[in-house]
């Protein structure tokens, strides 16, 4: 007998760091971080259905390193389940039985891409489940959560433009009329985040207050790309172009490629390149793809983490 069981699916952008400062390295093992979040349109669906146990599917862009994703109980989405559960009281409930849920990650955005696809993931987890599970937390207690599972999680909740402070999980919004386009080149392999502060550590032994991102604030407010172009800064470049010198090589074919500014995405190796308007990064990525073959498009700012569909999801008894 078939029955049927509620379900939706939550979409999450990727984000771009136009600004990202980074400080020493804290006694707590965090950097303190000035940086500036844009949420841009390549995004990671997020498809749940209720079901008694827990079960957990991936689908991908082939670009995407699907080997990079574990889908056991390390899966972000997966420990974005346990802490709402612990959250909404749900172990006492049911007497320490725990909700299921049957959840599917349609994944675009690149695999240790740094552009925090695993956070889009997990603040999807955090909205998708606590709507199936009834749980309708207060967004703070989701953002106090979403901090809890990584420094760019809460971001990934908001989305648009913020800037974020402490170690990145400190997120205010930040008023953003501009409309910026971006061409995006990820890597077939990934770099790990932690490698690549370790690098920066290395290569900056001394260093002591994150690089202000006032500048890129104000090269926001004006909405004029050259502007933006002009201020976009990221400390973590050196390093992660120390570990993988042909991103050197791939941002310097992208301005010739006729982009404003090219710069590598947070830790990389994705590396993201401001064009003038939405015809010029047409015009960029279509350059760019005589040499390289995974070439996108987006722009921002977009939505953070919200609901795309409702449906019922037929499960066989
Ligand atoms: P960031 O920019 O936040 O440092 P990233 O984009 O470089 O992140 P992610 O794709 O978020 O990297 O993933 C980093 C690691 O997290 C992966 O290598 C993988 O082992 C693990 N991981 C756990 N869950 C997920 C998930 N749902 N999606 C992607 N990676 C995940």
């Amino acid at each position: 007998m078939a029955e049927t069981a509620p379900g939706l699916t939550v979409r999450a952008a990727a984000k771009i760091n136009p600004h990202l400062g980074v400080g020493g390295l804290r006694k707590d093992g965090f950097h303190a971080l000035d940086t500036v979040y844009q949420a841009v349109s390549l995004y990671d669906d997020l498809t749940v259905a209720a079901a008694p146990g827990w079960s957990l599917a991936l689908t991908s862009a082939p670009y995407v390193d699907a080997g990079a994703v574990p889908l056991d109980d390390r899966n972000i989405v997966a420990r974005a389940a346990g802490l709402l559960r612990e959250a909404g009281g749900l172990l006492r409930e049911v007497g320490g039985g725990t909700p299921g849920a049957e959840a599917h990650i349609h994944k675009l955005i690149p695999a240790a891409g740094g552009m925090a696809g695993g956070s889009a993931d997990a603040a999807a987890a955090l909205v998708a489940l606590d709507r199936l599970w009834g749980l309708e937390l207060p967004d703070d207690r989701l953002l106090a959560l979403a901090a809890r599972l990584g420094s760019d999680v809460p971001f990934a909740l908001v989305g648009g433009t913020a800037h974020g402070g402490g170690h990145g999980e400190v997120v205010t919004p930040v008023l953003d009329d501009g409309s910026w386009w971006w061409v995006l080149v990820p890597s077939p392999v990934g770099l790990s985040t932690p490698a690549v502060y370790r690098r920066f550590d290395e290569l900056n032994p001394s260093a002591g207050a994150a690089t202000s991102s006032d500048a890129l604030l104000a090269a926001i407010e004006s909405g004029e790309p050259e502007l933006l172009a002009d201020a976009l800064h990221n400390d973590l470049q050196a390093a992660a172009i120390d570990l993988r010198p042909e991103l050197g090589e791939l941002i310097a074919a992208g301005e010739a490629a006729g982009a404003l500014r090219g710069l590598v995405s947070g830790s990389g190796p994705t590396c993201v390149f401001l064009c003038a308007g939405a015809t010029e990064a047409r015009l960029a990525a279509e350059a760019l793809r005589a040499s390289y073959d995974v070439v996108l498009t987006a722009h921002g700012p977009v939505a953070g983490a919200h609901v795309i569909a409702r449906h019922a999801h037929e499960v066989v008894q």
